[in-house]
């Protein structure tokens, strides 16, 4: 295996064996839904080549590679239930996997656990076209709901960069943040239902405000107990499998503009972001920002233009992407006219393009949305996304790349460049360094310091990709040691026998109960 460092395998996990894959073919409904390496014994199912699992067993960014012997693609919650009461019985170890889309190394096994993948669960279930509550299997496609939804009027509250491939269950899954935050806020308050397998001897499947599941349906309001579908969102897969979401989701704006705007410094992005939210109020809905390695890194690798007419002063700015989304284009065309005009009246912006059609309002948001592929063409990626109050936002990419200036790592080519971009209206950073190869040398160079200067400034170290592998040993730099402590507690109550996701998400506990 390669990527993060990880503990060692448990002992007691149970290595699959041929006798497991006849049960798990007996449990699905269709023989597609299972892909094994392990051989038949009587010559029942074929053999896959581990070819046919790389796509399950590698992530998205080429850094965690594990080698599970196998993938189920379940098609109902009824299959993952039967697959995961067998798996608590037998101590199978097991990884839940949408669209692999995560990026730091938790959808993908880190030794040979077995994947349980969504993509077979992919019906809609209900669309309440009143309320706008959509309640879906968790492997929809993010897209095929946005598709889904916009005949419709409606569009999902969220929007994020791999939307063509990441689940539904797997965005809940990971608390995914993204770019429609700033206006939609976070799926805690979206997400008003979900139904789950939990880790236990029946694979018990907990519904929670889902329609149809008992109890109260999929409501804004309900104040009966605890919250307990919070827990899912965000739990990476450590609590239960995801089979089932209701979400909320907002009318379709009748009226878009784009505008990318090039300011001189990042004090200016800051004075731009103060004055957007000041004029253009509930109307505005994004508020993305990217430096010039990112342009440069983006231009070179898609073949974009640049969509200013002149090059900035002394050879850099920084960019911003403002969105406004409202129902009355007169309105805001007049709004976001009149911010325009302030920025150049005060001399705050540079330069400046307003998108005049769809097209080009895409071509604009392709600026942005096609950084983290630009920077993954130019070499193996390291990504840190935190959360830092804006007014020390940048100072910590530029800090990054001095210390790998001074350390000899740009002039040698380790590192190749370091990109700074994310959702300002989030205070979420995000800070790629493009490296030749991951190693030891460059690996170390940037953590733990990367997350040390984060905590310096109560910053978080995950502001929406979440835990996985990469940060497991790291939480201690957002969290106190009873909050820790806690989160422990809680995960062992739902998995007491940690086959979910094992040495993910949190510092392993020392000891497992003994029962079983
Ligand atoms: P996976 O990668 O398959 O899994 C992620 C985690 O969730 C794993 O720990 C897995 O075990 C668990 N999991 C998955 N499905 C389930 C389930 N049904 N039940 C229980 N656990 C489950 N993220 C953002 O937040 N904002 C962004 O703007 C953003 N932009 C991105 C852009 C690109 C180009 C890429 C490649 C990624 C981006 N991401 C972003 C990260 C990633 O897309 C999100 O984390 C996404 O929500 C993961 O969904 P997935 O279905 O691919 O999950």
């Amino acid at each position: 295996r390669s990527g993060g460092v990880a503990a060692p395998r448990r002992p007691d996990f149970k290595k699959l064996d041929a006798d497991d894959v006849a049960f798990f073919r007996s449990v699905l409904s269709s023989p597609s839904s299972l892909i094994t390496t392990i051989e038949s014994p009587d010559g029942s199912w074929s053999a896959a080549t581990s070819e046919d699992l790389i796509a399950y067993n590698l992530d998205w960014m080429d850094k965690y590679k594990g080698n599970s012997p196998i993938v189920l693609k379940p098609k109902t919650t009824g299959e993952v239930s039967k697959i995961i009461a067998y798996c608590y019985k037998k101590r199978i170890a097991v990884v839940p996997q949408g669209g692999n889309t995560g990026l730091v190394g938790g959808g993908v096994p880190v030794y040979d656990e077995l994947v349980l993948n969504t993509e077979g669960m992919n019906q809609i279930r209900d669309f309440d076209d009143v309320s706008g509550i959509l309640t879906t299997d968790a492997g929809c496609i993010l897209e095929v709901l946005s598709n889904y939804l916009q005949p419709k009027g409606y569009m999902m509250p969220l929007d994020l960069g791999a939307k063509g491939s990441c689940h539904i269950g797997g965005n809940v899954s990971t608390n995914a943040g993204g770019l429609r935050l700033l206006r939609y806020g976070s799926l805690h308050g979206s997400v008003l239902g979900i139904e789950a397998v939990l880790p236990d001897e029946h694979g018990t499947v907990i519904s929670v405000n889902m329609p149809g599941g008992g109890g109260a349906g999929a409501l804004r309001k309900d104040n009966t107990g605890y919250d307990l579908k919070q827990l899912f969102i965000g739990a990476e897969g450590t609590l239960g499998v995801v089979t089932g979401v209701s979400i909320l989701t907002p009318r379709l704006p009748s009226a878009v503009n784009v505008a990318v705007l090039s300011v001189p410094d990042f004090e200016s992005v800051q004075t731009v972001f103060k004055e957007a939210r000041a004029q253009l109020g509930e109307i505005l809905s994004a508020f993305e920002f990217w430096d010039q390695e990112g342009l440069d890194l983006v231009l070179a690798h898609t073949g974009a233009k640049s969509p200013f007419e002149s090059e900035p002063e002394g050879g850099r700015a920084f960019y911003v992407l403002i969105e406004t989304s409202g129902s009355n284009k007169d309105h805001d065309d007049e709004k976001l006219g009149g911010l325009l005009e302030k920025l150049l009246e005060d001399g705050i912006i540079a330069d400046g393009t307003l998108a005049q059609d769809e097209t080009q309002a895409l071509g604009l948001w392709s600026l942005r949305e096609s950084l983290p592929e630009a920077a993954g063409k130019l070499g193996k990626v390291l990504k840190f996304d935190v959360s830092v109050p804006l007014s020390r936002y940048y100072e910590l990419v530029e800090e990054a790349r001095e210390r790998f200036d001074k350390m000899g790592l740009v002039a040698d080519g380790s590192i190749k460049t370091t990109v700074g971009y994310g959702h300002i209206g989030d205070s979420n950073l995000h800070i790629n360094i493009v490296a030749k190869e991951y190693n030891e040398k460059t690996e170390s160079a940037v953590e733990p310091w990367i997350y040390e200067a984060v905590a310096k400034r109560n910053g978080s170290i995950s502001a929406e990709h979440g835990l996985g592998l990469m940060k497991a040993n790291h939480v201690h730099y957002s969290k106190t040691e009873p909050a820790i402590a806690l989160m422990q507690q809680i995960r062992r109550l739902f998995d007491p026998r940690g086959i979910l996701n094992p040495g993910k998400y949190l510092p392993p506990v020392e000891h497992l109960p003994e029962e079983g």
